[in-house]
């Protein structure tokens, strides 16, 4: 059985391990710059505040005092992230980080009392130990612990803990009452498609043919449908419209070359950038990591991973690509044979959104020539071949200085702002 272990609304409650007064509040954090909402807390979900929202149109609530706002204290939330995979790995073999707040989990060999004691155990521990909230789902397939999880999260009566057989009633029950759009990995657009063809469910779904689906639309499709039947085929590593930016690669051979490395990193850089425009989508943060390999026994082992704000809101490749870089810097240690390197893009908000970020932006007369350049270098590159046009050198004079009016101490990775205790 595969397991999804999901924080709940990440980056909120890392804020209120340390900040428990925030608790049962209203809290909003801000992108980088204190541009836009990137994260809510339940409660300022249900005041109908939306993803993207700018913050200055909270101003007035943010007044009277009846609501939170955080800058995005990316520091804190990347470290939080590596302690919550510590936690899993104590207790699981095989743990693979999905995104920032999200982890698979491999739950092999265990009959179902064994099963639920682990998955629960899971679900106590990561709260134990770092304090952050989670919910647990499992299911035979990837597809299924999603739902799972979904489910575990919006129904109080799992008590943070859902397990789904591929043939119970329960299972049937819920694809019964899961809209084709709400599926890992399927679009509105998707489902509007195949709500001409009669297909409104999950279970709809599960019982249409796979094969016909394939002709029509995309393997992904019917690896979808497989995986609601409880037939695993989507492998760990496989995002192909699973919504999330992740480029990553291991090396033909190991390397500890500063420059190979950086070289690595630059172009997951840029491809993450193509997919994100393809999207339509900016990023806000980004996340670079580094793995040695773990099978070879006789080297040191170093996994260094970071998490680092853009400078706003983009999806321009040279900021992306520097920040990229500035944060490999960071983690590269000399004497290591890196093995694989990878970028994922975090904190995707909508083009749209960015009209409103660009109010607060010194550059923004720069702004239509910037998109003009980098719709060129796609078409270019897609007309005559990916990497005709790539970046060799970084960009200089970035604005690199962050506005973040209410930065929470990063309490995990510096001496100097450890929490302090008054008795
Ligand atoms: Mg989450």
């Amino acid at each position: 059985m595969i397991g999804l272990v999901d924080c709940n609304n990440f980056y909120v409650s890392c804020e209120r391990v340390f900040q428990p007064s925030l608790e049962g509040r209203p809290v909003g954090v801000l992108s980088n710059n204190d541009g836009c909402v990137i994260a809510r807390s339940t409660e300022l979900k249900a005041m109908g505040v939306e993803m993207g929202t700018p913050a200055f149109r909270l101003q007035p609530c943010l007044q009277r005092g009846e609501i939170h706002l955080l800058s995005s204290n990316y520091e804190l939330y990347g470290d939080m992230s590596a302690r919550v995979r510590m936690v899993l790995e104590e207790g699981v073999d095989e743990v693979e980080p999905y995104s920032i707040d999200e982890m698979f989990v491999r739950l092999e060999g265990l009959d179902d009392a064994a099963l639920t004691r682990q998955a629960r155990s899971l679900y106590d521990d990561v709260r134990r130990y770092t304090g952050l909230p989670v919910c647990v789902g499992v299911g035979p397939t990837h597809t299924l612990a999603k739902l799972a999880n979904h489910m575990a999260k919006s129904s109080a009566a799992y008590q943070g803990v859902c397990i789904l057989t591929a043939d119970s009633d329960e299972t049937r029950y819920l694809l019964r009452h899961t809209p084709i759009g709400d599926i890992w990995g399927l679009g509105r657009r998707l489902a509007e498609r195949l709500a001409l063809l009669g297909l409104r469910n999950a279970w709809d779904l599960r019982n249409a043919d796979a094969k016909t689906l394939r002709r029509h639309h995309s393997v992904v499709l019917e690896r979808t449908i497989l995986e609601l039947r409880g037939i695993s085929c989507i492998a760990m590593q496989d995002d192909e419209a699973r919504r999330r930016i992740m480029v990553s690669r291991s090396f033909g051979r190991a390397t500890g070359e500063w420059q190979h490395l950086r070289e690595a990193i630059t172009q997951h850089a840029q491809h993450a950038a193509e997919k994100l425009r393809h999207q339509r989508s900016l990023a806000c943060a980004l996340y670079v990591f580094l793995k040695t390999n773990r099978h070879r026994h006789d080297q040191p082992q170093h996994t260094p991973e970071l998490v680092v704000a853009l400078p706003h809101p983009t999806n321009d490749s040279r900021p992306i690509i520097a920040t990229a870089r500035r944060a490999l810097a960071r983690i590269h240690r000399p004497g290591y044979r890196y093995m694989k390197a990878g970028v994922m893009l975090l904190d995707l908000l909508d083009t749209e959104h960015h009209q409103l970020s660009l109010l607060d932006t010194t550059d923004d007369t720069e702004h239509p020539r910037n998109e003009r350049l980098m719709t060129t270098l796609d078409t270019l590159n897609r007309r005559m071949g990916r990497n005709t046009i790539s970046f060799g050198l970084p960009t200089a004079n970035a604005p690199w200085k962050l506005r973040c009016g209410n930065l929470s101490s990063r309490y995990t990775t510096r001496w100097g702002e450890l929490l302090k205790v008054k008795a």
